[in-house]
C-alpha cells in the first residue's frame, strides 16, 4: 500500500500520536514509563544481548564520530542548518523523534551526505532505546498502515539505522517487496546476524543508490542495455510467450562484455536481441562510473524461480536445453516439485554433435513450449539461439549459462549474504579457480578499466 493512498485505514500510529500529544501528567508519565522500559530492554521481544550490543556499539561509534561531527555541526549551523528531529514510529508504533544533521547543499554538504554523516546523530536514538543499529526502516507517522505493519511484522522490533532492504537495494538485488524483507528480518534476526548486516552495509554504502534517475536504455562500452527490473523483465517474457513471433532475451555480465569486445558476432546478437539486461555487480559499478544507473541486477538464476512461479499461475510450459546429461532432468524435477502446474515441454543435454543438431531443433519445435531456456554458456548459447530462432518455434528464448547446474543441485550457489555485498563472483572463483581465474581476476579488472576509459573519454 502506498503512503497516504488509503484514507479509511485506521492508523494505530496516528491514534497513538493523538493520545501522546494530549497534554497532561498521565501522558508524560506513560511516555516516561515506556521509555524506561525500552531503554532497559525489559519488554524486549528480542534478546537483551541485542540491546547491549546496540547500546555498546552506538556509544562507541558516537565517541569515534564526535571529533568529526562537532565541527561539521558547527559548520552546518553557520550555513543555517544544524540538528533536526523528525517524527518517526518506533516499536509498537510508539512515536519518537529521530535525530539528524541537516546539511547545506554545497560540495562539502553533499560529500558528508554521501558518507551518511547526516544519520550519525540517530545513534543517540539507539542509545535511548528508540532505535536499533539494525531493523526495519524507520517510518514517519501515517506512512505505513496498521495492516501493513502487521504484514511486515515490523511492529515488534525497533526500527534500525541499517536495514536489509536498504542493503539489497544497493546491491541491486531488492526483488520482491520491502514488506517481505522486513518480515524476513524480523523472523530470522539474531545478534550475530545483525552484526553481519552491519558489515554488509559498508560495501552497500559505496555502491550508492540512484534507481530513480535511471533511463530505460543505457549504453555501456558501445552495448545497448535495457535497464529493466526483474519484474519488468518477467512481464516482458510473459507478453512474449503470448505474442506472435519469437523473441530473445540476453543476460550480460562483465564477462559477456569482455567477450563481446573481441567477438563481433556476439556483439551484434546482443545489440539485436529483443532485450539485453544487466546481470551482476560489474554492470552496476559500470553504470555508477558512467553515471547511468542500472536499476536492478537481472540475472537468470534469480529470475528462474520467479519465472516458474509466474508460469505456475498460468499453466505455462518450458523446455530446458543444455548442461551435462541428467542435469536438465534434475532441474525439471525441481520445477515439478515446487510448481506442479508448469508443463515441462522437454529436456535435453547440451552436448550434441553438428549431425544431431537438426534433431535437437526439431524436438524443441515439436514440444510446443512457450519458453526455452538454453544453458550452453556465453557466448555459444546466445549465438545459437539467434541463429536458430525462427526454426525453434518458441516465442520466448534465453541463454541462462550455469543456471541448470545450480538448480539441479550440481553446484551450490553463493549464499545470500555474499550476493548482498556483490561478491557472488568470488564464490564462483573459489569453486572453480582454474576455470574462472581468467574470467574474474583478469576479466573484471579489464572490464572496469575499459569503463573508466570510456568515462574519461566522455569527460
Ligand atoms: N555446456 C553445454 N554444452 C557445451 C558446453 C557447456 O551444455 O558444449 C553447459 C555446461 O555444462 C554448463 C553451462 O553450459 O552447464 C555453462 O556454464 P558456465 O558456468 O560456463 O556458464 P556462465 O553462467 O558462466 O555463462
Amino acid at each position: 500500500m502506498k503512503p497516504g493512498t488509503d484514507n479509511s485505514k485506521t492508523l494505530l500510529a496516528e491514534e497513538l500520536e493523538r493520545r501522546f500529544s494530549r497534554r497532561g501528567t498521565l501522558r508524560a508519565r506513560l511516555r516516561r514509563a515506556v521509555q524506561v522500559l525500552l531503554w532497559l530492554g525489559v519488554v524486549q521481544t528480542t534478546s537483551l544481548g541485542k540491546r547491549a550490543v546496540d547500546m555498546g556499539v552506538a556509544l562507541l561509534l558516537g565517541m569515534l564520530f564526535l571529533p568529526l561531527m562537532a565541527p561539521l555541526w558547527l559548520w552546518s549551523k553557520t550555513q543555517g542548518k544544524g540538528l533536526a528531529r523528525s517524527p518517526r514510529l518506533g516499536r509498537w508504533a510508539v512515536p519518537y523523534r529521530e535525530w539528524e544533521l541537516t546539511l547545506p547543499d554545497t560540495r562539502l554538504g553533499r560529500i558528508a551526505a554521501m558518507l551518511h554523516l547526516n544519520a550519525v546523530p540517530a545513534l543517540w536514538n539507539v542509545v535511548r532505546g528508540e532505535m536499533s543499529l539494525v531493523g526495519p526502516r524507520a517510518v514517519a507517522p501515517g506512512e505505513v498502515s496498521l495492516a501493513e505493519q502487521l504484514v511486515r511484522r515490523r511492529h515488534n522490533v525497533r526500527p534500525g539505522l541499517v536495514c536489509l532492504w536498504w542493503i539489497r537495494q544497493r546491491a541491486n538485488i531488492a526483488y520482491g517487496t520491502e514488506a517481505e524483507a522486513d518480515a524476513e528480518y524480523v523472523d530470522t534476526q539474531t545478534v550475530k546476524g545483525d552484526l553481519a548486516i552491519v558489515l554488509r552495509a559498508i560495501p552497500a554504502m559505496l555502491y550508492g543508490e540512484g534507481i530513480a534517475s535511471a533511463s530505460d536504455e543505457v549504453a555501456i562500452l558501445g552495448m545497448r542495455i535495457n535497464n529493466l527490473t526483474m519484474d519488468e523483465t518477467l512481464d516482458a517474457l510473459m507478453a512474449w510467450a503470448d505474442g506472435d513471433k519469437p523473441r530473445q532475451l540476453c543476460f550480460v555480465n562483465a564477462d559477456c562484455m569482455n567477450i563481446a569486445f573481441r567477438n563481433a558476432a556476439y556483439r551484434e546478437v546482443l545489440n539485436r536481441a529483443d532485450l539485453t539486461v544487466a546481470d551482476g555487480i560489474g554492470l552496476k559499478l559500470a553504470g555508477k562510473i558512467l553515471r547511468r544507473d542500472i536499476r536492478q541486477n537481472v540475472n537468470g538464476t534469480d529470475l528462474f524461480p520467479r519465472l516458474c512461479a509466474t508460469l505456475d499461475g498460468r499453466a505455462g510450459s518450458v523446455f530446458l536445453l543444455g548442461a551435462k546429461p541428467g542435469v536438465a532432468d534434475a532441474v525439471a524435477d525441481w520445477i515439478r516439485e515446487r510448481h506442479p502446474a508448469v508443463r515441462i515441454a522437454g529436456t535435453r543435454n547440451g552436448y550434441f554433435t553438428a549431425e544431431e543438431e537438426p534433431e535437437v531443433i526439431r524436438q524443441v519445435a515439436e514440444s510446443g513450449a512457450q519458453l526455452l531456456l538454453v544453458a550452453f554458456g556465453a557466448p555459444r548459447q546466445d549465438l545459437w539461439l539467434a541463429e536458430h530462432l525462427p526454426q525453434l518455434g518458441v516465442r520466448a528464448v534465453m541463454g541462462v549459462g550455469g543456471l541448470f547446474d545450480f538448480y539441479s543441485g550440481r553446484m551450490p550457489r553463493a549464499p545470500q549474504w555474499m550476493r548482498e555485498i556483490g561478491m557472488e563472483w568470488v564464490f564462483r572463483f573459489i569453486q572453480e579457480p582454474r576455470r574462472m581465474w581468467r574470467r574474474y581476476l583478469v576479466g573484471n579488472v579489464v572490464f572496469l578499466w575499459r569503463v573508466l576509459a570510456q568515462r574519461l573519454r566522455e569527460g
